[in-house]
């Protein structure tokens, strides 16, 4: 559900966040944001030329390093390669003219290849620690330690056969990793199912959508909207482990060789930099710290959910006897359907129902109110701007102080035009103190009101939407700081979920619901009983769903933290699944080589649960002292979303809560003691 937003928040975070250029206050009164292929290219190649005179200019300063003559240049350097990525990566997604897609996606690699070149430049080091660090204040020395640690994390500081190697091995792996994403995106597989019965049980619209082909026969692909409800509604339990078979085969066999490529290439890399292996150096500048922290945490969730996974294991259980009294486990293809009749008959919970409560433009102002009632900001639409498609649109967002930040939503599907799947809010441009006002764009794929005048969304839209807007408020809110390196969402990245996490709190909060989800017939609201049976539905599936959640985890820490000659992936699904998920191993299957986030992710897929922890946590704070109390969300912008990255999110939590972070809130939630129970 998350993916897409954390690969392009670690994209930008990677190449270090924003634009400092002098003329972007101006830049915000641009009528345009369009960019034609033709135009992308010459700004993209200004960027760059930027980032070189930057560069020449650092090396060529003469005398003493101080931070007005050395690090204000890198600083706009690395912000200004971060303009030129956030432009380029949210265009390759969005822009229906492919032209733009292509220019922007050749622009991305050249891009990188700079941020590679950089990193492993010798002379620019020497300048950045050869700034006495003494007296500084406090965010400046943070933001300088951060540039001097990744800089050491890259290499710079080995010698010039390593670092023509590491250099050899980073671009072995961009491939690598493209390879593995595109085996997955390009194998869509599909079956051909004869019989009367094989849409029984499936809604009306899917029916429509499947007549049957010439021989009679009925086919479903391994697409999300082709697959999740056929999984969750067909009635026969053969054609779904079928599907479950093809699906869990995707990119099986050719990734399987490249997936070892994958982590073997990690893996040296790794040990070349002084490592012993890809998890203890992908988690070294984590507020986890390290490869065997994240074990104990996994172990430790493990442990905290047991009885939670066993309660809602019981519970499916339960509902398979009723047909089939025997049965004793809950198979893959399995999960979604007996689920699903778990909320139809113990809670009484048909999804479908709550629609007509959730049209689009109701949520959306509904979510803009909360926003307005916690943190006193203001939202208005900005007319009049160029913008990329003409379901987009601009909104300013202020405060007391004035503007706050700029935004553009891009939120329903375009498929024939390739854009964006998935959900993500992508950073346009960071705040700058004095310089420039922060901007985002979220891009959702919600339905269209367009189309039938209403876009009912489902429940779990609306917790997206609400999701994607934490990650947009706490873009804009932390643009105020001097240091590109410090702003948006540039704190450590097992953090980064936490404040898009718990805005989904407010969501579930009756008064909250209640107060949006208007009947767009009646007008009526969102009648408590089914207030009740969404919180009371939304218990249910935790415990198993924090267990199929580790076992992705543990996958990903366990494929990088080995040594890859020993490794076996396929024996290592089978160990992780036995122990960690409350589903049994299916033979023949290969989940490793279409899970996707073991080439974004790697190592780290625990963040997660981790944000989660955190997420709770600070949310334990409303829950004392009003879930809607606006001095408590203004001490939380104040405190965590504001700073940005310019101190440790630990340091931030703690100054929030006036304690550590700990684990309660997320055991009490496991257990049911929470709000939400
Ligand atoms: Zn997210």
């Amino acid at each position: 559900m998350l993916a897409g937003l954390l690969l392009t928040v670690s994209a930008c975070l990677a190449l270090v966040p924003a634009a400092p250029s002098d003329s972007a206050l101006a830049k915000l009164n641009a009528t345009s944001l369009d960019r034609s292929a033709y135009q992308l290219a010459v700004d993209t190649h200004a960027n760059l030329a930027n980032v070189q005179r930057l560069r020449e200019a650092v090396l060529a300063v003469e005398g003493a390093r101080t931070v007005e003559n050395t690090y204000t240049l890198i600083d706009r350097m690395t912000g200004v390669l971060g303009t030129a990525a956030n432009e380029c990566g949210l265009f390759s997604e969005v822009h229906p003219d492919q032209a733009v897609k292509e220019v922007a996606r050749q622009a991305e690699r050249e891009i990188s290849a700079l941020a590679t070149e950089l990193s492993l430049d010798a002379d620019l080091y020497a300048a950045l620690a050869a700034i006495p660090l003494d007296g500084l204040d406090e965010a400046t020395r943070y933001a300088i330690e951060k540039d001097l640690r990744d800089y050491r994390r890259s290499g710079v500081d080995q010698s010039e056969e390593v670092r023509a190697k590491v250099s050899e091995l980073n671009k072995q792996l961009t491939l690598i990793g493209q390879e593995f994403s595109r085996n997955i995106s390009d194998d869509v597989r599909e079956l051909h199912f004869s019989g009367d019965d094989v849409l029984t049980g499936l809604p009306d619209s899917y029916i429509a959508g499947h007549p049957a082909n010439d021989d009679g026969t009925i086919t479903i692909n391994t697409t999300y909207p082709d697959y999740v409800p056929f999984m969750t509604y067909a009635v026969r339990e053969d054609l779904r482990r079928a599907m479950h078979a093809e699906y869990a085969n995707r990119a099986y066999p050719q990734n399987l060789e490249v997936l070892d490529r994958l982590i073997a290439t990690r893996h040296e890399l790794a040990t070349l930099l002084g490592y012993p292996n890809w998890a203890a150096y992908v988690t070294e500048d984590k507020m986890i710290g390290s490869a065997e922290a994240a074990q104990t945490f996994l172990d430790k969730i493990a442990v905290a959910g047991r009885a939670a996974a066993e309660r809602d294991l019981g519970m499916l259980l339960a509902a398979k006897r009723a047909v089939h009294p025997e049965a004793t486990t809950i198979e893959e293809w399995e999960k979604s359907y007996w689920n699903n009749k778990v909320l139809e008959t113990v809670y009484a919970f048909d999804a479908r129902d709550a629609l007509p409560y959730f049209a689009y433009e109701r949520v959306r102002e509904g979510l803009f109110d909360l926003c307005t009632q916690l943190f006193g900001v203001s939202f208005e639409q900005v007319e009049g701007l160029e913008l990329w498609h003409e379901d987009v649109s601009a909104w300013d967002m202020s405060d007391e102080n004035g503007l706050v930040g700029r935004f553009y939503l891009d939120m329903h599907p375009r498929p024939e035009s390739g854009k964006y799947g998935h959900a993500a809010c992508f950073p346009y441009r960071e705040g700058l103190a004095d310089v420039q006002y922060p901007q985002a764009t979220l891009v959702c794929n919600f339905p269209n009101p367009a189309a039938d005048g209403l876009g009912l969304m489902e429940f779990g839209q609306v917790n997206t939407f609400f999701h994607e807007f934490g990650h947009l408020i706490h873009h804009l809110f932390a643009g105020t700081g001097r240091w590109s390196r410090n702003a948006g969402i540039s704190n450590e990245w097992d953090f980064v979920e936490a404040p898009s996490q718990i805005l989904e709190e407010w969501l579930v909060d009756p008064r909250v619901l209640q107060s949006f989800a208007l009947h767009h017939e009646t007008n009526e609201p969102i009648p408590t009983a089914m207030v009740d049976k969404i919180r009371a539905s939304s218990e249910f599936g935790k415990g198993s769903g924090t267990a199929q959640q580790l076992f992705y985890a543990a996958l990903s820490l366990n494929c990088y933290d080995q040594d890859p000659d020993a490794l076996d992936t396929t024996a290592l699904v089978k160990e992780m699944q036995a122990k960690y998920s409350p589903h049994p191993y299916v033979d023949g299957t290969h989940f490793q080589c279409n899970f996707g986030h073991l080439n974004g992710y790697s190592a780290i897929y625990y963040t997660y649960k981790w944000s989660e922890v955190i997420a709770k946590d600070m949310f334990s704070r409303f829950e004392v002292e009003g879930v809607l109390n606006p001095d408590t969300a203004r001490d939380f912008r104040a405190k965590v979303l504001g700073p940005g990255g310019s101190k440790p999110a630990a340091q931030l939590v703690e100054e929030f809560l006036g304690r550590p972070s700990s684990f309660e809130a997320f055991q009490r939630w496991l257990e049911g003691e929470g709000t939400d129970a």
